[in-house]
């Protein structure tokens, strides 16, 4: 398989929407949809959890999990790998887009004239 790029799915489990896909080593695994910023993953990695840092591709992201080395990225967006455990994580309908791309909706924007 060569397809890394993750998809939007509702966990079996919980239900919560999370992402699906390979790591960049290969290994299946489920990511939170919730960006952590460092507070937030020093705590997740003190909970025994695991964090990965997500790189944008042509239609979603790949996720390369994070280690020392790569603590020192400028601004890296990082996601938690889910546990079912995630009560009072913020989480939408919709996968949220991190890299501001264009929406792939036909609906055009409003325009003020
Ligand atoms: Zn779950």
């Amino acid at each position: 398989m060569s397809d890394f790029n993750f998809k939007p799915i509702n966990c079996r489990n919980c239900g919560f929407l999370i992402w699906n896909g390979l790591s960049s080593a290969g290994i299946p695994i489920k990511l939170d949809t919730a960006r952590l910023n460092l507070v937030d993953e020093i705590q997740t990695l003190i909970n025994g959890g695991r964090t990965y840092q997500i790189h944008r591709t042509y239609t979603s992201f790949e996720a390369t999990r994070r280690t020392a080395a790569r603590m020192g990225a400028t601004d890296p967006i990082v996601l938690a790998q889910h546990t079912c455990k995630s009560e009072g994580f913020l989480f939408g309908e919709q996968a949220p887009e991190y890299f501001s791309r264009p929406k792939l909706s036909t609906t055009s924007e409003k325009v003020p004239f």
